[in-house]
């Protein structure tokens, strides 16, 4: 979904190296600086662990869409930008009944650690979208590696779980590779979608509204991003049409379920 410039490709790589300290990435990408927080050591105390990835027997190891057969569809969300945006965000779908699904950058989680909570007591699910959000399919078996287990060992430490799900980075669809390391990890299966509703273009709301409600229908799996107040303006005039057509926006993991 997200093409990648030479430009960006060397600050992604020097971002790697720990050396960039703010960048600018546009498409679909808030800005991801590689810069050390301290994380947490223990999870929230007295809540118990987060739900952990599930295996979905007869789905395919990477998931494009739920069953077509019930009215049910996920709105699922690039947990990145500021967090004003994505508390804006939850508590508009909590509003209207929906529950939706978080992937969220693990650099993300480092500087706003109190919002992996968040996401879960609302109801929602929580997933790994790797740690500095860069072109995952493009990266080494052992740079790949880093970036979903990084952001797993963050799942794990804030919440007691490494998430429900992973999506990779700077890509509708995880490579072969990425498919396996992912399982590897620890997540049977590789969270792409079939409704892109393009918000990250600042296409402005009315236009992210059309994209994703031409397109969704029973199962679908429609791509949004926290970061953009687009998807802020657009979120209710989604959730009411939605509503309208007795589709109920649930979780990732009841879609499946
Ligand atoms: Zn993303």
């Amino acid at each position: 979904m997200v093409r990648v410039t030479t430009t960006d490709r060397r600050t992604a790589l020097r971002a790697t190296a720990g050396l960039l300290t703010a960048g600018a990435f546009t498409a679909g990408c808030a800005t991801s600086g590689a810069v050390a927080h301290p994380a947490p050591t223990t999870h929230a105390s007295g809540k118990p662990p987060a739900a952990g990835p599930r295996h979905f027997s007869g789905q395919p190891a990477q998931l494009t869409h739920g069953p077509r057969t019930h009215p049910r569809v996920a709105l699922t969300f690039h947990g990145q930008g500021d967090p004003a945006i994505a508390r804006a965000l939850l508590t508009e779908a909590e509003k209207h009944g929906a529950r939706v699904t978080v992937l969220a950058v693990g650099t993300w989680l480092d500087a706003h650690p109190d919002l992996a909570r968040r996401i879960l007591d609302g109801g929602h699910d929580l997933g790994n979208h790797t740690l500095h959000h860069l072109d995952i399919n493009a990266m080494s078996e052992a740079e790949a590696t880093q970036e979903i287990t990084g952001c797993a060992d963050r799942l794990r430490r804030l919440t007691g779980s490494i998430g429900t799900w992973f999506r990779p980075s700077r890509t509708a669809r995880a490579s072969p590779l990425v498919e396996r390391l992912a399982h590897r990890a620890g997540y049977p299966h590789v969270l792409s979608y079939d409704v892109d509703s393009l918000d990250f273009t600042s296409p402005g709301a009315p236009a992210v509204a059309r994209k994703v409600l031409g397109e969704v229908r029973n199962g679908s799996v429609v791509s949004l991003h926290f970061g953009y107040d687009d998807t802020v303006a657009a979120l209710p005039a989604v959730l009411e049409e939605l509503d309208r057509r007795g589709l109920a926006a649930v979780t990732t993991t009841e879609l499946f379920s």
